[in-house]
C-alpha cells in the first residue's frame, strides 16, 4: 500500500504552495488523460520508485484568518491518525509563532516519522533565520522555498526513504477481491454491510486505522469471496466527527488506497452530491474500481423512467469516466443485494484483464490508420506499436514519433475506443505516449 503523507501546520505558511510542488509533476500526466478538475488538497505523487498520497489537511478548512485553535487541533490529531508521514510547514518569515509550537506540541507525542519543514527561505540571509525552528526539537529539519521548489528534492528524498518499498507486481497472484464501502455519512453503509453479511457483522472490529495487516476481513456471499475492508463508517467511534469535507477525505484516503473496487454508497433521497463526487474522484485518482450505490431506493417514488433519469443524472457528475455501473438497491428490503456483490466481483475482475499485445496491436493500429491523431503545426504523429503495460491496473502504452503533439482529446478518442472495444466498466485506464 502507498504511503500516505500529510501536511500540516497553521494557516498560511505555504502549505498548499509546498502541495502543489509534491504533486505537480504525475498530477499533470493524471489529470490529462481524465480531463478532470483536480482536487486542490488531495493528489498522488512518486518519488524514487515509491508512489504516495498526499494530503493538505489546511486546504480543507476556508476563513484561514479567524480560524479557531481547535480546528487546527483536529486537522492535526486526525493527520497523527491517518498519515504515515507527517509534514510540520513553518514560515521563517514569521519565526515560531504560538500556533506553531502548540502544533509542535502535538506532533511530539507523535511515533511516526516528522519532517519540519521551513518555508520561505528563498535566499542564504535567510538560512540563519530557519536554524530557530531547531528548537522545536520535531523530526528531520528541512528548508525549503515552495514558490520557486528549492529545497523540495531533499525533502522528497528523506519523506521517500521512509517509505516502504513498494510491493512486487505478482500477476499471477489470485488474490480475493478488497472491496471498501465508503459513503457520506448516513448514506447506508453499515445497513449495507449489515444486511450483507448479517450475523458476521461484529467480526468487523474496531480497529485504530493503522493496522495494515488486520484492516480487512474475509466473506463469503452469494458464493462470492471477498474481503470487506475497515471503513470510518463501520469503525465504532472516530476522534473527530466527520463534519467537514476534509475529515471524510482523510478518512476514505487509506481505505481506498487498500482495496481494489470501491463500493459507493449514495442515499437516493438526497442524490449524487459533492461529497459522493470528491468519493468518487478519490478512486478514480488512485485508479481503483468503482460501484455506485444508489441505496434507499424503496424510498424513491418511482414512475416510467424513475430509474433511467435518475441512472442519467449521476452519470452527467461523474463525466467523462461515465461507464461505471450504477445499482439501484435497498440495503433494508435487500432488494439487488446480489446485483451489487456480483458487480463489484466483475470490476475487479475487469481491473485485472491482460490483452495480448498482438491482438491489440492489430485491433488498435487498425483504429489509429482509420483514424489517425490530426496533424498539428505541420507535424505528424506516427503511432507505430502499442502495448499493455505490466501494471496491477490497466495502463496502455502507445509508441510514436512525436509523443508530445499528441491532444487530449486523442487520447480521449483511444481511451473511448478501448472502453468499447474491451469492457472496461467501472475500471480507470491510463493511456501514455511514448517515443519509440
Ligand atoms: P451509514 O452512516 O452510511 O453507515 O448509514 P446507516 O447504515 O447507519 O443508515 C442511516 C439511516 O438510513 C438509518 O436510519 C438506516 O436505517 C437508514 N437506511 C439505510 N439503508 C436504507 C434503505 O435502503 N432504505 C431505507 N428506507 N432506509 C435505509
Amino acid at each position: 500500500m502507498n504511503s500516505i503523507v500529510a501536511i500540516v501546520g497553521r494557516p498560511n505558511v505555504g502549505k498548499s504552495t509546498l502541495f502543489n510542488r509534491l504533486v505537480q509533476r504525475r498530477e499533470a500526466i493524471v489529470d490529462s488523460v481524465s480531463g478532470v478538475t483536480r482536487d486542490r488538497h488531495y493528489g498522488k505523487s512518486d518519488w524514487n520508485g515509491k508512489e504516495f498520497s498526499v494530503i493538505d489537511t489546511g486546504g480543507y478548512i476556508t476563513g484561514s484568518d479567524d480560524i479557531f485553535e481547535g480546528e487546527i487541533r483536529k486537522q492535526v490529531n486526525l493527520a497523527i491518525d491517518e498519515a504515515d508521514l507527517i509534514v510540520f510547514v513553518v514560515n521563517v518569515e514569521d519565526g515560531i509563532t504560538p500556533m506553531d509550537a502548540e502544533v509542535a506540541k502535538l506532533l511530539r507525542k507523535v511515533k511516526k516519522p516528522i519532517f519540519t519543514v521551513v518555508n520561505k527561505v528563498d535566499n542564504a540571509m535567510r538560512e540563519p533565520d530557519a536554524i530557530e525552528f531547531y528548537n522545536l526539537g520535531l523530526g528531520e529539519y528541512f528548508t525549503i522555498a515552495s514558490i520557486n521548489g528549492s529545497g523540495t528534492g531533499e525533502l522528497l528524498d528523506a519523506l521517500a526513504e521512509k517509505m516502504p518499498e513498494p510491493e512486487e507486481v505478482n500477476l499471477e497472484e489470485e488474490a480475493l477481491p478488497r472491496f471498501a464501502v465508503v459513503g457520506r455519512p448516513n448514506a447506508g453503509k453499515s445497513s449495507f454491510i449489515n444486511s450483507l453479511i448479517g450475523q458476521d457483522r461484529n467480526i468487523v472490529t474496531d480497529i485504530a486505522g493503522t493496522t495494515r495487516d488486520s484492516i480487512d476481513t474475509k466473506y463469503n456471499r452469494f458464493g462470492f469471496d471477498f474481503n470487506l475492508v475497515d471503513t470510518a463508517g463501520i469503525r465504532k467511534k472516530s476522534r473527530v466527527k466527520e463534519d467537514l469535507e476534509f475529515y471524510s477525505v482523510m478518512r476514505a484516503v487509506r481505505t481506498i488506497e487498500y482495496s481494489d473496487v470501491i463500493v459507493l454508497v449514495v442515499d437516493a433521497t438526497r442524490g449524487f452530491e459533492g461529497q459522493d463526487q470528491n468519493i468518487f474522484w478519490l478512486a478514480e485518482k488512485n485508479r481503483k474500481g468503482v460501484v455506485i450505490l444508489i441505496n434507499k431506493w424503496d424510498l424513491v417514488e418511482k414512475e416510467t423512467n424513475t430509474m433511467r433519469d435518475y441512472e442519467a443524472m449521476v452519470r452527467k457528475q461523474i463525466e467523462p469516466f461515465t461507464d461505471v455501473p450504477i445499482v439501484f438497491i435497498s440495503a433494508l428490503t435487500k432488494q439487488r443485494l446480489f446485483k451489487a456483490i456480483e458487480t463489484a466481483v466483475e470490476v475487479f475482475q475487469k481491473r485485472k484483464t491482460k490483452i495480448q499485445t498482438s491482438k491489440f496491436n492489430e485491433t488498435m493500429l487498425d483504429i489509429i490508420k482509420t483514424s489517425p491523431p490530426p496533424a498539428i503545426k505541420g507535424k505528424f504523429v506516427k503511432i507505430k506499436y502499442c502495448m499493455q503495460l505490466p501494471t496491477q491496473t490497466p495502463q496502455f502504452v502507445f509508441f510514436c514519433n512525436l509523443p508530445q503533439y499528441v491532444r487530449d482529446s486523442y487520447r480521449r478518442f483511444l481511451e473511448n475506443k478501448l472502453r468499447d472495444i474491451y469492457d472496461f466498466s467501472g475500471v480507470p485506464i491510463t493511456i501514455y505516449f511514448r517515443q519509440k
